[in-house]
């Protein structure tokens, strides 16, 4: 599993964020003979520019914010007639995910469309809570996690062994409980940790209530719920500086010591 985009709502360059990184959520997993792209925001430049040859890729879409879907037009690799990508995400007000990646790829939001200049071999599949790919022994499943305008949640497993990707979910939901179930047992969860308890309740700064997100305190609660092996803190806030990331993760890692903050270019080998 490779991180290469962690960071939260908008891309969030410049020298106190360089250690951890500014793009947006983007993690590659491998699996057997599979690999799997979660998120299309602007840390898939950076795996399109890393890689040399052909490319064959599941995509999944885990909802449609701009922060998950704006590297798609930057994605090298698919401007390659020798690539290949089918592309998943599910159905949103009334709208497929052909047509959502279409929309965002006109005018006047962008100055051209998918079909004037990608050349990869592109596929789109909806795929919804609760819907299941199995392919060469991975198997992929989703719920929904609770989010403005919804969101999936995602689950690999392969040889028995699993990973969940739960982005952009807001804690204090019936929802919570069927994450735990979902995610429980998982060698890695990684979770929305985007603010800490304070600033979600608005001690610090305005209230964050009903924004779609939550806290490392609340992260690190559902793992040990849901009895994962790692914990990786996911979608930094953009404000975010590398020290303050440091401090918080340092203060997590008294609460539970498994416990990573996801950073560009982190690996994680299982
Ligand atoms: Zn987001
Ligand atoms: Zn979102």
């Amino acid at each position: 599993m490779h991180f290469w985009g962690v960071r939260g709502s908008i891309p969030s360059p410049g020298p106190e964020t360089a250690r951890y990184g500014g793009n947006t959520p983007c993690v590659e997993i491998c699996a057997g003979e599979e690999r799997f792209i979660f998120d299309l925001g602007t840390g898939v430049r950076e795996l399109g520019a890393a890689t040399k040859g052909p490319l064959v890729a599941n995509i999944f879409l885990s909802h449609y914010h701009y922060d998950h879907l704006q590297g798609l037009p930057f994605f090298g690799p698919i401007f390659d007639r020798r690539n290949r990508f089918t592309i998943r995400g599910p159905t949103r007000n009334g709208r497929s995910v052909k047509e959502v990646v279409s929309e965002h790829m006109q005018q006047p939001f962008f100055p051209v469309t998918v079909e004037m200049v990608f050349r990869a071999q592109l596929e789109y599949q909806a795929f919804e809570a609760g819907d299941r790919l199995r392919s060469n022994g991975v198997t992929v499943s989703a719920i929904e996690a609770n989010h403005p305008g919804g969101n999936l949640a995602y689950r690999v497993d392969f040889r028995g062994q699993s990973v969940v990707y739960a982005t952009d979910t807001e804690h204090g939901a019936d929802r919570d409980a069927q994450l735990v179930d979902f995610a429980r047992g998982a060698e890695v969860l990684i979770y929305d940790a985007m603010y800490t308890d304070d600033e979600y309740a608005g001690r610090e700064g305005s209230s964050k209530i009903g924004w779609g997100h939550s806290t490392w305190q609340h992260a690190v609660r559902m793992a040990n719920e849901a009895k994962v092996g790692t914990l990786v803190l996911f979608h930094h806030d953009p404000t975010r500086t590398d020290d303050a990331l440091d401090a918080l993760l340092k203060t997590a890692k008294k609460q539970r010591k498994a416990t990573l903050a996801a950073k560009e270019g982190l690996v994680i080998k299982l």
